[in-house]
């Protein structure tokens, strides 16, 4: 955002682009408030009858302070005219488990399952040529087998040791190991994240904090991902200026 600001304060000819996009922003919430009255308009709360309004993404509200979700409330699924399921993304019928669009999401989060099909492909197919690519190149500079007479020893290059030490910015006081010096316990937090994805996926920003200083929590969460995303335990793909995490069996990578 700061970035854009002194984007346009430098180009003139931009800056009117600012008074514009603010319109527009103004136009597509009144909009957007109109389209939700008339979808609200023809449903009434099933607590006390009374008129609803919108209070939040999938979420409306009575006078009575009834609070739900007219999706699940009010809508059916159009294969099969049955309730509809609420996933972490998206909705689906609760017969045959096909995705069906919410009439109570205007510009919200909404999910597509064919864009979504086709991110995962996309990303699966750039890892897999990317491992392909690796594969090839370390087979063109493989060395002669190496037989190990003796356990390797570090101290046989000298400083290796230190320098190792240094890298990882420990002291091995006594041998007694390597001892963080933050709280940081990474097991912790990849169960964590585990527990939350079971086998489906979840956005970065829906993994609920394991700690109450929320930025070195996400710095953390976000650090545990990355290695679970070498491990191939996850993967991360962009999902707007979120990350969705989705849980990858091992058989996805063949
Ligand atoms: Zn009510
Ligand atoms: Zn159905």
């Amino acid at each position: 955002m700061l970035f854009q600001e002194v984007f346009y304060a430098n180009n003139p000819l931009l800056g009117g682009l600012k008074g514009v996009q603010a319109r527009i922003a103004r136009f597509t919430e009144q909009v957007k408030d109109f389209y939700f009255r008339l979808q609200l308009g023809k449903h009434e709360c099933p607590k006390c009858g009374g008129s609803l309004a919108m209070v939040g993404p999938s979420q409306c509200a009575s006078s009575c302070g009834n609070v739900f979700d007219p999706t699940l409330a009010f809508q059916q699924s159009t294969c099969c005219r049955a309730r509809l399921v609420r996933k972490t993304f998206h909705y689906v019928c609760s017969n045959c488990n096909q995705i069906v669009q919410s009439r109570f999401l205007f510009d919200e989060r909404i999910f597509d399952a064919a864009y979504f099909r086709e991110m995962v492909r996309e990303s699966r197919a750039r890892a897999k040529r990317k491992r392909e690519e690796v594969r090839r190149l370390l087979a063109g500079s493989r060395s002669d087998a190496l037989l190990l007479m003796e356990e390797p020893c570090l101290e046989s290059i000298p400083g290796l040791a230190d320098a190792l030490n240094s890298f990882i910015g420990t002291e091995m006081a006594g041998g007694c190991g390597y001892v963080p010096k933050s709280g940081f316990r990474m097991g912790d937090y990849r169960n964590h994240i585990l527990s939350l994805l079971g086998e489906g996926s979840r956005l970065f920003s829906d993994i609920a904090p394991l700690m109450a200083d929320c930025r070195r929590d996400k710095i953390w969460r976000f650090i545990t991902l990355i290695f679970m995303a070498q491990d191939r335990e996850v993967e991360l793909i962009q999902y707007g200026r979120d990350i969705l995490v989705g849980r990858i069996s091992s058989e996805a990578y063949l």
